[in-house]
């Protein structure tokens, strides 16, 4: 394999956005139904050969690394209702020491994987956690799996693995559950991240009465506890605005994707679960890779070339996005395009 990290400048669009973090769907199967992301109609899913192989997925992180992109976070669907995941995520880990490595996972198929996470020094494990009311939760999901996720989490801070809750907000339900949030960042050491509703995926149940603004959960979260604003110089923490609860062990984040938008300094690609470039959240335009991949004549460098031709094009999603506000979501299926 040829080294493109010595040849190749760093990676930077149009706009002059540094880019550094890339996302893998690695599969758009998913054990749950939540109503913000699949939706309640039929749905189809990729057949096994439309999607990126786990040889494949570690020949783009090694071109992306060439690239200067050094965090790369494994998402879905869900990530363990594909097979061997967790030999993906061992490959990744032997293949690339420093690589920064995280996970977005529904938790509920992790449990048998916790060992293997620790072992693999993932840097952090976000578990989508939208209520820590049991009904609530098996609603929104479909499934009565919360003590699981519960269990899951616990399981995760005694290993030692860092864990991050992301938690999508609704009007109706987060704003109703906030003491619980509040109780669970008393009770543990975790980011709890309020994620805006987005109109995307097709079958979500988006619409605007849904939309519940960070700042009103800030605003009533501020009457039941300090909230402390952690300086963004010492961010890890990604779009998310951070607050610090004093007396409780974890904080609380926001990510104010459609109130207040954070497309200036987006540094992150998308790699859809079929294998295609996504640079942009809210755009659908997106550049097909898996052909490439599967070309014997295409080296490493007309990845590379072909990677920065769709990064001049990465657009300023916030305009896409204000036009969507009013009318329909995007038409990729988040659980293909990653979240
Ligand atoms: N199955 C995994 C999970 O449940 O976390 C990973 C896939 S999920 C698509 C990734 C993230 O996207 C989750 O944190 C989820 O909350 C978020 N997400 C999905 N649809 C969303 C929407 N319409 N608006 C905001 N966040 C959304």
């Amino acid at each position: 394999m040829t080294n493109v990290q010595s040849s190749l400048p760093r990676l930077c669009d149009a706009h002059s956005r540094g880019v550094s973090y890339l996302r893998f769907s690695v599969t758009d199967r998913c054990n749950l139904r939540c109503v913000y992301c699949r939706g309640l109609g039929k749905e189809s899913v990729l057949p096994h050969g439309s999607l990126l192989r786990y040889e494949e997925i570690l020949r783009l992180v090694r071109v992306f690394r060439g690239l200067g992109v050094g965090k790369v976070r494994l998402t879905g669907g869900e990530p363990f209702a594909r097979r061997d995941c967790a030999a993906l995520i061992m490959s990744l880990r032997s293949s690339f020491p420093d690589l920064n490595l995280r996970l977005t996972s529904n938790g509920t198929l992790l449990r048998p994987h916790i060992g293997l996470l620790k072992e693999a020094r993932v840097d952090a494990v976000n578990l989508s956690i939208d209520s820590f009311d049991r009904e609530t939760f098996r609603e929104l999901t479909g499934f009565d799996l919360l003590d699981e996720v519960v269990a899951v989490l616990e399981g995760l801070l005694a290993a030692g693995v860092r864990v991050k809750v992301n938690a999508v907000a609704m009007r109706g339900v987060t704003d109703r559950q906030l003491p619980s949030f509040l109780e669970a960042v008393t009770r543990w050491p975790v980011d709890v991240r309020f994620i805006e509703f987005m109109p995307m995926g097709e079958g979500t149940v988006w619409d605007a009465g849904r939309f519940l603004p960070a700042e009103e959960i800030m605003r009533s979260l501020g009457t039941m506890a300090e909230l402390v604003p952690v300086p963004d110089a010492h961010a890890d923490h990604g779009p998310a605005r951070m607050y610090a609860v004093p007396g409780r062990q974890g904080r609380f984040g926001f990510i104010t994707a459609l109130s207040n938008h954070f497309c200036d300094t987006c540094n992150r690609l998308r790699v859809t679960s079929d294998g295609s470039l996504r640079t942009c959240l809210f755009a659908d335009t997106m550049t097909p890779l898996r052909g490439l991949l599967r070309d014997p004549a295409v080296t490493d460098e007309d990845l590379a070339r072909v990677i920065r031709q769709a990064l001049a094009d990465k657009p300023v999603g916030a305009d896409l996005l204000k036009a969507r506000k009013e009318t329909a979501v995007a038409r990729g299926r988040m659980a293909s395009i990653g979240g």
